[in-house]
């Protein structure tokens, strides 16, 4: 059966957020517990000080800054490998505000290799050392999600591509290029150059990503000897930046993003929740984005999800990781609270 997962992972404070005086208020209280203090404390007034200045939020894996990438790695995604090489569909989403390491933690640097490399790295090693009745090919889809419009990274001059359902229920993205892949380090290449092709802030090309969901659809085709062929997806989604889903404030084409990234990262919330509850209690609208209809395969039935949250630990964004963490723990299971 399936299983989602959500993990929460705290940055190291960045050199800026220690020049403007920020102050540390996010802390791991044990593997599964951090808290995060408000910053606007009155130390003058006891009443007040004495009162419920922190919230504690419980997660499935909490990562604090000594966390290593191969750390996060083996703690969230490693086990996805087996999940999907054994014919079943995986999903994991980096999700938080910009500036927090969603791609630090997906793709890392050269030296600090992240979960996407990791993944491949091991799928292609499990590939390699399965008996040779089975015969696996693998391919992959990189594409973006950009106010509700499907660009293909590999192909940018496609320009916008439709979804469409066939009479089974699959959602396929038509015309998508899938490339066949046989090593990790050959991946990794085709994802950084898709990379140099995502949405650009027009002032700062720094800020690539933040208004986009990209995602790397790795699919793995086994065929056993005398079966027939059996199909599943990892998929790896580096969500946008989630901060840009409350600046509805924003005039123009900046509100028009942020409208339509809330309703993505809301609706893939809800879809998350869901999976994590009874059967019974159950109804998933996938139709409310372009993110969760594509993901509908993904998203349902015997598939296995993982959510990494990133925040900031300083005080100066606050508000930012009281609201990330407020979505990654109604996107964590109820159940969770029971216990
Ligand atoms: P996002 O993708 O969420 O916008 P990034 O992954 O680009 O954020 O991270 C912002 C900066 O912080 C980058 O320079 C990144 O290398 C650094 N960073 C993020 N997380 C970590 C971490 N756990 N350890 C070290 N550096 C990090
Ligand atoms: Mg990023």
């Amino acid at each position: 059966s399936g299983s989602s997962q959500v993990a929460l992972r705290i940055r190291p404070m960045s050199s800026a957020e220690l020049a403007e005086g920020a102050r540390h208020i996010a802390h791991c209280v044990d593997q599964q517990v951090m808290v995060l203090q408000d910053p606007m404390e009155d130390s003058n007034d006891v009443l007040r000080a004495s009162r419920s200045r922190q919230k504690s939020y419980l997660f499935d894996v909490v990562f604090d800054s000594t966390a290593t990438q191969e750390t996060v790695y083996h703690a969230t995604t490693q086990s996805l490998v087996a999940v999907v090489t054994s014919g079943c569909n995986a999903t994991v989403f980096t999700y938080g505000p910009t500036g927090c390491g969603k791609t630090y933690t997906m793709l890392g640097t050269d030296g600090e290799l992240g979960i996407c490399a990791r993944a491949l790295a091991e799928l292609f090693q499990t590939i390699e050392d399965s008996s040779s009745d089975v015969e696996y090919e693998v391919s992959l889809s990189y594409l973006e999600i950009y106010n509700e419009m499907i660009r293909d990274l590999l192909s940018p001059s496609l320009g916008c591509l439709q979804l469409r359902e066939d009479a089974s229920g699959h959602v396929q993205v038509v015309g998508l290029t899938k490339v066949p892949a046989t090593n990790a380090n050959e991946v990794m290449q085709l994802l950084a150059r898709g990379n140099r092709q995502r949405m650009q802030e027009p002032t700062a090309a720094n800020c690539t990503s933040s208004r986009s969901h990209a995602m790397l659809q790795v699919t793995v085709r086994q065929r056993h000897q005398g079966r027939e062929l059996r199909y599943s997806c990892l998929c790896m989604i580096d969500l946008a930046g989630s901060e840009r889903a409350a600046q509805t404030q924003n005039r123009g084409q900046r509100m028009k993003e942020g409208a339509h990234i809330n309703r993505s990262l809301l609706a893939l919330g809800n879809c998350i929740k869901a999976l994590s509850q009874q059967a019974s209690s159950k109804y998933i609208n996938y139709r409310d984005s372009k993110l969760t209809r594509l993901l509908k395969d993904s998203l349902r039935g015997n598939s296995h999800t993982v959510m990494i949250a990133h925040i900031s630990p300083a005080s100066t964004a606050f508000e930012e990781s009281r609201s990330t963490l407020a979505y990654a723990q109604r996107a964590k299971s109820i159940r969770a609270t029971v216990e």
